[in-house]
This record gives C-alpha cells, sequence and structure tokens, in this order.
C-alpha cells in the first residue's frame, strides 16, 4: 500500500513543526514522519516524578529571530526572564560577574582598569558590524579585542553561556558574535519546559489537518523517476511525496538518502561535527543556599541555573528544579563517570549540601545541543540552505542555517524550507 502526500517532513521537533506550520496555509498534504515515540526531539520536556526536565537547561532569546516566528503562530511564551547575578567560580574561588550594571560595580573579579576595557568591548559588541568577523576565530577576535586574560576568559565563558560551544580557537567569531549579541537581549525560561512550544505547535498543526506519525523511521529516501521521492519507512506502508523536507541531522540524511540522489552538498555533510555536553538536571525539596541561583565556571566549562525560580516547572509550589551543565570542547573524549562527578561536585560549591534535599535527578553523560559546532569558514563552504541541489528536497533543522544555531537555526530554517516550497507552487 502507498500513500501519497505533497509534502512529508522527516522529524517532529521545533523545525519540523514550525515548517508543518507554516505549510498548513496552503492546501497542500503534510505528513510527519517521527521516529520516536514522542514528538518534540530535543524541545522535549520529561515529567519525572512532577517534575518538568528540560533536557538540560533551555532559554529562548528574547531578541532572536525564532520568537518572533513563534509569536506568528499565536504560540504563548509563559514563562520569566532570569535576573539574579551570576556567579563566577574558579576551583575554590567565587566573584560576582560584571554580566549586569550592578554586577560591573561590585564584582570583584576585575580591577577598575579591566572594568573599564570589559564595559568598552560589551558597547563594541552592541555596535559591531559581524560581516567583518568574516574568516577569524572566536580566539583570535578576543585576543584582538583585550590583551586583559581576566577580560578574555568573560568573553569565553559569555560565548559558552550564549551558544553552548567551546572550542575557541576554531569557532566560528561572526557566528559567535552574532549569537552573543542576541542573547544579551536577554533570555525566557519557559513554564512546563520547552515541550510547551512543541505541544501548541503540535495542537496547531494537527487542527489544520497536518497528519503526525509517530514510531516512524525513515529508513531510505529515493527520487522516483516522475521527480517524486519514495520513502521507505520502520513500518509496512509505503509513502511517497512531491516535497521532503529533512530535519534530521546531517550524517543522518546522509545514510538516509539512496546512493541514486546526487548532491553536492552531501560531501560537506560527513565532515559536519556537533556541539556536545553533559546535563545534570536536578529536582530539590528546597535550596540549600536561596540567593546562589546562577554560577558559571570560569576555567572549568561548567553552567549553574535554578530554572524554577523563574519557570512553573513542578506540580508542587515549594520543589526546585535546576540544571548544571558541562560545555564539551570540540571533539573531547568523554569518561561519564569522571563527568558525573564533576557536575555534582560543582552543584556542591554552590549548594553545598544539596543531596539532602533530591527528588529526582537525571544524568546524562553526553547529548548533541547543536548538530553544527560552527567552525571558522564555515560561512563561505557549501553551508546548507533550505534549498537542496535536489529539486523538492529540501533541509531544515538547527544545523542548516550559515548565520544561527540552535534553536535559532531550526526555527528559522523551518520556515525557510516552508517558504521555499510555497514559492515554488506558486511558480
Ligand atoms: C542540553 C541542551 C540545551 C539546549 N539549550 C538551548 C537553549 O538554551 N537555547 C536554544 O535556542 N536551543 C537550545 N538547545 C538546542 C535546541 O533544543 C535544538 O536546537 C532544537 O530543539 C533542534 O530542533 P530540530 O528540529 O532542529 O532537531 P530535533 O529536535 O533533533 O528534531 C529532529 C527529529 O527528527 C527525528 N528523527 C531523526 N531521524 C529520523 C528518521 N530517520 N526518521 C524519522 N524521524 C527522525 C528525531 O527523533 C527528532 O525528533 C539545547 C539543546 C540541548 C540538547
Amino acid at each position: 500500500m502507498t500513500q501519497k502526500w505533497d509534502v512529508v517532513i522527516i522529524g517532529g521537533g521545533l523545525a519540523g513543526y514550525v515548517a508543518a506550520n507554516y505549510l498548513a496555509k496552503t492546501n497542500l498534504s503534510i505528513l510527519i514522519l517521527e521516529k520516536g515515540a514522542k514528538v518534540g526531539g530535543r524541545a522535549r520536556t520529561d515529567r519525572i516524578h512532577q517534575q518538568y526536565f528540560n533536557l538540560g537547561p533551555h532559554a529562548l532569546y528574547k531578541k532572536g529571530k525564532a520568537k518572533p516566528i513563534l509569536e506568528e503562530f499565536g504560540v504563548q511564551l509563559m514563562g520569566k526572564s532570569p535576573k539574579q547575578s551570576v556567579t563566577l567560580i574558579d576551583h575554590e574561588m567565587k566573584y560576582v560577574a560584571p554580566f549586569s550594571p550592578l554586577g560591573l560595580l561590585s564584582t570583584n573579579y576585575l580591577n577598575w582598569k579591566e572594568r573599564l576595557d570589559w564595559m568598552g568591548i560589551l558597547l563594541k559588541i552592541q555596535q559591531m558590524n559581524l560581516a567583518e568577523l568574516a574568516n577569524l576565530s572566536f580566539k583570535n577576535w578576543v585576543v584582538q579585542a583585550t590583551p586583559s586574560l581576566k577580560v578574555q576568559s568573560l568573553l569565553f565563558i559569555l560565548a559558552r553561556l550564549s551558544t553552548y560551544c567551546h572550542g575557541p580557537e576554531v569557532l566560528s567569531a561572526k557566528l559567535i558574535m552574532t549569537h552573543i549579541k542576541i542573547a544579551l537581549g536577554g533570555v525566557l525560561y519557559l513554564d512546563y519546559g520547552w515541550q510547551s512550544l512543541i505541544d501548541q505547535l503540535h495542537n496547531q498543526a494537527v487542527i489544520k489537518h497536518v497528519k503526525v506519525q509517530t514510531r516512524t523511521n525513515v529508513k531510505e529516501i529515493t527520487q522516483v523517476d516522475d521527480g517524486h521521492f519514495r520513502l521507505e519507512t520502520s513500518t509496512s506502508k509505503n509513502i511517497t511525496a512531491r516535497y521532503v523536507i529533512s530535519t534530521i541531522g546531517p550524517h543522518e540524511l546522509n545514510q538516509i538518502l539512496s546512493e541514486s540522489v546526487t548532491m553536492t552538498q552531501r560531501g560537506f555533510f560527513t565532515d559536519i561535527n556537533s556541539v556536545q555536553g553533559a546535563t545534570l538536571d536536578v529536582a530539590l525539596t528546597e535550596l540549600p543556599d536561596a540567593k546562589q541561583l546562577f554560577a558559571m565556571g570560569i576555567s572549568e566549562p561548567m553552567y549553574f541555573s535554578v530554572h524554577s525560580h523563574y519557570a512553573r516547572l513542578s506540580n508542587h509550589r515549594n520543589s526546585v528544579v535546576l540544571h548544571v551543565f558541562k560545555y564539551y570542547h570540540n571533539k573531547e573524549a568523554i569518561d561519564g563517570k569522571k563527568v558525573q562527578l564533576e557536575l555534582e561536585q560543582f552543584l556542591d560549591k554552590v549548594q553545598t549540601g544539596w543531596q539532602k534535599f533530591v527528588i529526582t535527578k537525571r544524568f546524562i553523560p553526553q547529548i548533541t545541543v547543536n548538530q553544527r559546532f560552527p567552525l571558522v569558514g564555515d560561512e563561505q563552504k557549501l553551508v546548507p540552505r533550505s534549498k537542496t541541489t535536489i529539486p523538492g528536497l529540501y533541509i531544515a533543522g538547527d544545523w542548516a542555517s550559515p548565520d544561527y544555531i540552535l534553536s535559532e537555526a531550526a526555527i528559522s530554517s523551518g520556515k525557510a524550507a516552508a517558504e521555499a516550497i510555497i514559492s515554488k507552487e506558486m511558480e
């Protein structure tokens, strides 16, 4: 039995749902195929012991490209912005981070000369022409921007916080600075986690007759004689489509494209590395130190934030949900047990004795935060765009944008792929 669809979208994450919602404005028949039992991809939130755990810390940029696109669909963004001061931790030392006007005045990390230097850099970032940064690594930019090692380390921390990327010597300065600029506009922690985005996008898509099929792994995409695509899936049904939008990772896409499908971007897919990290998601009955809500490591690439202080993440009013995260360096070898200990020890530095209050916790030793580690020069290379060299096949997802990563890329590329199909239909 063969099912015929106008558009098949592979992947039920943010990119797939945004594409589906755009396309649902047309009369095209749309099918989302998701291999998991649940939809949402990496924007999924798991409810564990009445606590809402995102897959690691998730924050939506307030001044980015994604938020207005979600709002266009009427998605309600309930939640708040973290506003508390940030503590910087270096081994046993703690400092006030100069990340807010008050932090700048009260920081014990910088002397007055360094504070002026830091202020000047923050102003420069706001006014910067990012095109000038093409071909420059983030580290090269940082070293040119300031001779102060302390100010340099603040820039590395800001880059990790804004992008989850750790590897300044190879990272694209242009992409990192783009995201730092957006992140300086603030973020939102969402009530009930990012699943709230997915649920709203899912409901709207289904109302507009988009069909969503879970537990369906797409195993092969073949182009048939009439230019249509045939998708072989883990279910017995064969599916054909006039258009396919793939939102899966570059390596997975390369694997499922049949040999007969030739496209120039294919070589680039296999060269792409991902941004990886480890997360410790924790729910507590109470915080040992109610004043410590946000901390970043200086020499250790660590993050800690109490998300439930700003967003509703528990069915119990007094419970606390927090995330501790380790940013992995590009291509880092990982020892899960050691990393778990590092994360727990970092948490102990900010919330000593937290173990006594645990409701539940989850450790994920290695998770893909973004499907593309943004290298210097990626912009000039064959960076995938919403259109591929194969008519009818489109790519979206957090790796499919030359200028953005994370949900910014996933959501904007989902929209771009849908728009490309709509304009093709109007030709
Ligand atoms: C720890 C962590 C922290 C993060 N923090 C932030 C943050 O603070 N801010 C931010 O903007 N972003 C953040 N992100 C990134 C953000 O979650 C992702 O960029 C975004 O969710 C990716 O959406 P996507 O649709 O591109 O991909 P995915 O969510 O990965 O969706 C792809 C879907 O395709 C499915 N699939 C794969 N192969 C197949 C197949 N063969 N057949 C059928 N289905 C298939 C997968 O199961 C998946 O559901 C974070 C991610 C992580 C992991």
